[in-house]
């Protein structure tokens, strides 16, 4: 398969393919933080969260959602169906952390009453604002288009949330991506992994999620691969993806 890169990003490098419309994610092994103004990078972290966001999409599209997601390719590698991105960062949440703690001034670990849905600009150099319908409006985004992301975001928090509660783990916060392929279907589209979403054990509340690099914790790839085993698609002692993504129903 032959691969051109189209586009580095700060964790993923997107590959042209021969195939029509479909795309090649290959996952780093770089972390950024702060809009890359820290940067760091770790063994394993790309096909940790590959495979965790392979396993993912796959459980969502079962789960009648549709997505980019077409194949895993190898470990760090994933088909994806080439789409137009929306300049739109779906932020949903179910307990206060991070900005929404600042926000509002709440404790971390709060839980809110209801889930919130945060629309930001996808924009690097202003930092991702959150910004509201007016904002997008302004930006060119129709309300057909926002509205598809505030619901596309709270059913994939409907569906998640269980999902991961049943392997131990609460879902705290979680960011997600929404595209138009040629047909003008909307989808989800980027990733969903420790490095897009909270991700707290249930039991210890220990953080498995980026969160540990931004605050220095440390043990990040412990913990990216601890959702994974999580997942079920992990050989714990070796920290390797198995062959693929294995749907865990
Ligand atoms: O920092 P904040 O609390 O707003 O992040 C909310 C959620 O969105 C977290 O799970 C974080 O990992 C994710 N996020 C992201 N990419 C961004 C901003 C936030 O994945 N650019």
């Amino acid at each position: 398969m032959a691969e051109q890169l189209l586009y580095e990003g700060k964790a993923k490098k997107v590959f042209a393919t021969d195939e029509e419309g479909v795309l090649v994610h290959r996952y780093k092994d770089a972390a950024t933080a702060f809009n890359a103004q820290k940067r760091g990078s770790w063994k394993d972290k790309g096909r940790t969260n590959a495979t965790v966001s392979s396993t993912i999409f796959a459980y969502l599209e079962a789960h009648g959602v549709l997505t980019h997601f077409v194949e895993q390719v190898d470990e760090a590698a994933i088909k994806t169906r080439k789409l137009e991105m929306l300049p739109i960062e779906v932020v949903v949440r179910n307990i206060a952390a991070g900005s929404l703690a600042k926000r509002l001034g709440y404790e971390e670990g709060t839980k809110l009453k209801a889930p919130i849905v945060e629309l930001c600009y996808k924009d690097d150099d202003l930092g991702d604002p959150m910004v509201n319908w007016y904002h997008f409006r302004e930006l060119g985004v129709s309300d057909e288009d926002l509205e598809f992301c505030e619901e596309l975001g709270l059913k994939v928090n409907e569906i998640l949330t269980p999902f991961f509660d049943e392997r131990g783990v609460t879902l705290v916060d979680f960011k997600i991506e929404v595209g138009r392929d040629d047909d003008g279907r909307l989808m989800l589209a980027d990733e969903i992994s420790p490095d897009t979403c909270r991700f707290w054990d249930k039991e210890t509340g220990e953080k498995l999620d980026k969160d540990r690099f931004r605050r220095d914790m440390g043990g990040l790839v412990e913990a990216y691969t601890e959702v994974a085993r999580r997942l079920g698609i992990m050989n714990e002692m070796e920290n390797v993806a198995t062959k693929g993504p294995k749907l865990v129903q």
